[in-house]
């Protein structure tokens, strides 16, 4: 959506609220669309002295498969990010602001962009995830599997010949 802040921008002290589902079904990460149902943003500008400070809130599910053991994995997301807006921008351009010369911010693309910096790069269903085995591929979070168990009774194997 794009946010009119005219009213924010000109008045101190105004507060100008959105509060949407953003529809980011489409955006693939990886491979996979890890946001599939709607994104709730709420937003909030603020005029201090002249420079508007936007915080937006963003809620969503995140589930995309787990990048060890690959099972689907689900997770809810809760981000918040804060932004400084100006008209203009004075002397060199300057990363810590946005400028909005026409008083129209476009939320949606903003709110996208802060979302997509801040996923996780590795994405682990938990902590200690055990990871599948590399033998046979078996999920090791469902419990072992039989080649750890083969690998320790040959050892043991070993050991009683060696008794013996
Ligand atoms: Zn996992
Ligand atoms: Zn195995």
């Amino acid at each position: 959506m794009l946010l009119d802040l005219k009213d924010a921008f000109l008045n101190e002290g105004v507060h100008r609220l959105a509060d949407y589902k953003l529809d980011l079904s489409s955006v693939a990460v990886d491979g996979v669309n890890p946001m599939p149902k709607p994104v709730w943003v709420r937003a909030e500008a603020v005029n201090t002295a002249g420079v508007v400070r936007l915080i937006i809130k963003a809620e969503f599910l995140y589930s995309r498969p787990c990048d060890r053991c690959f099972s689907p994995s689900d997770r809810n997301m809760s981000l918040e990010f804060e932004h400084n807006l100006v008209t203009s921008l004075s002397g060199d351009s300057n990363d810590d602001y946005i400028e909005v010369p026409d008083y129209l911010l476009d939320l949606d693309e903003l709110t996208t962009t802060d979302i997509l910096l801040e996923l996780p790069l590795k994405y682990l269903c938990s902590d200690d995830c055990k990871g599948l085995c590399q033998n046979c591929g078996a999920n090791l979070n469902d419990g072992d599997c039989d080649c750890d168990k083969k690998t320790v009774d040959s050892r043991l194997e070993v050991l009683k010949q060696l008794l013996n």
